[in-house]
């Protein structure tokens, strides 16, 4: 069924959006100004829904962390936040009443003179299941990635969009929209720079140019900016690594303690990126084609292309005038950005996807294996289906969680899908869908 939202005494519907009713979009962007939200009427009460603007069309996204009070048929139902690790890290995010975040890192974005900015960047020894005061680099990736609605995948959305996503065109700027939305404690949001969000911007290479004076010392006091950016290409240089971005006007250089920090804390990452390796040479003489309106060779390699690998990064102007990584975190997806911790998820999040299925990604933030999450949730099935993926065998502490996980599905009367690939190597058929969308 159609959505129909109501704003104020005027009801509309997305075909009414996409098909340009007369005086609709001025009246949205109207309320988008005055921050008057339209109500989704898909259950009673009405959940709000915003309005967004991408690349000059408006459409409609659910309320952060609010999706699971929209009916669970409705485009808007994201399941409960409270599933996810971001329960934890209320008092580090600061969910304003305009729906912009405010969020308090557990790293600095200056340094005194002298100071090393490795002491200001150590977190806290935390207990697990307490709260967390303050969000980390990878936590942070995660929660802008949440509030975009790219932890999800949603054939309705998929269909309605008409397009794949992609990080210059689409993914970028959806974040850089959550990004203006944000404010890092007494920082602004200018110390964060989505690398390839600026259309025009980004092929000048103007943003990139605001953000690095922007990290010029002053007095005595050094700043730090963060960076977000899809991978190219990481390799290893003379001092330590040097990274890549899609639409990076410069590298990012690294010294061999952070390079091979990357090493032991992101496997599935750097094995992403390998895997990508041998599929370089095509992906350029695709984009190439692209260009000459070809789309061919980039719908050959879409079906091949093994996932993507996102950055994270702390970053300092070094004393030789280099953008230097100061601590930098990764995060691997499939190929339409919905995150995965192993390939095996890849595999099965690609699968979903060809299945046209919805379902989403519960984040770990910077919890990592101390928390324990289902690997992904299928939310159009009668009841939301925790999916459990298996893929260690032999080690105790796995194990016990393992067990640990069944015994509560097993409480709670939850069907849960497994697949353990040691033992089969295919997984099972997925649940049968009960929304037809
Ligand atoms: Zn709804």
């Amino acid at each position: 069924m159609e959505g129909q939202y109501q704003l104020g005494t005027l009801e509309f519907t997305l075909n009414d959006i996409r098909n340009d009713r007369p005086g609709l979009r001025e009246k949205l962007l109207r309320a988008k100004l005055k921050k008057i939200y339209p109500h989704c009427q898909c259950t009673d009460p009405q959940p709000q829904v915003v309005i967004a603007e991408l690349n000059g069309d408006l459409h409609l996204r659910g309320f952060p962390r609010r999706g699971h009070f929209h009916d669970r048929g409705c485009e808007h139902y994201r399941p409960d936040p409270a599933g996810s690790a971001a329960s934890l890290y209320e008092p580090a995010i600061k969910v304003r009443e305009d729906g912009g975040v405010d969020y308090k890192l557990a790293f600095s974005l200056s340094v005194k003179k002298g100071e090393s900015e490795r002491t200001v960047t150590t977190p806290a020894g935390r207990a697990p299941g307490t709260k967390r005061g303050a969000i980390g680099l990878l936590g942070l990736l995660h929660d802008l990635w949440m509030r975009a609605d790219l932890d999800s995948y949603d054939p309705a959305l998929k269909r309605r969009r008409g397009w794949d996503l992609r990080w210059g065109s689409e993914v970028a700027k959806m974040l850089g929209q959550e990004v203006a939305e944000s404010t890092f404690g007494r920082r602004g949001n200018d110390k964060l720079l989505v690398v390839g969000q600026g259309g025009e911007n980004a092929v000048t290479g103007t943003d990139w140019k605001t953000f690095r004076a922007a990290l010029i010392p002053s007095g005595t006091e050094a700043p730090l900016g963060l960076v977000i950016g899809l991978v190219k290409e990481l390799g290893p240089s003379k001092f330590g690594g040097v990274l890549d971005l899609e639409f990076g006007k410069e590298r990012l250089w690294m010294d061999r303690q952070v390079f091979e920090s990357l090493g032991r804390s992101f496997k599935t990452e750097l094995a992403m990126l390998k895997e990508q390796d041998p599929l370089r040479d095509q992906k350029w003489e695709a984009i190439q084609a692209l260009m000459e309106k070809n789309p061919e060779p980039m719908q050959a390699l879409n079906e091949v292309w093994p996932g993507e690998v996102v950055a994270i990064a702390l970053v300092k102007l070094s004393s030789t005038d280099k953008i230097s990584v100061v601590k930098m975190a990764l995060m691997a997806t499939s190929r339409q950005f919905v995150p995965v911790d192993s390939l095996y998820e890849r595999d099965v999040a690609h699968a979903l996807a060809d299945q046209d299925r919805r379902f989403t990604k519960p984040l770990r933030y910077d919890e990592g294996r101390d928390i324990t999450l289902p690997d992904f949730l299928l939310s159009d099935t009668e009841q939301t289906t925790p999916m459990e993926i298996y893929g260690v065998s032999g080690n105790a502490d796995y194990e016990a969680r393992k067990a640990v996980k069944r015994a509560t599905y097993l409480t709670a009367g939850q069907h849960c899908w497994e697949w353990t690939p040691a033992e089969e190597k295919t997984w099972p058929a997925f649940p049968a869908k009960s929304f037809k969308k």
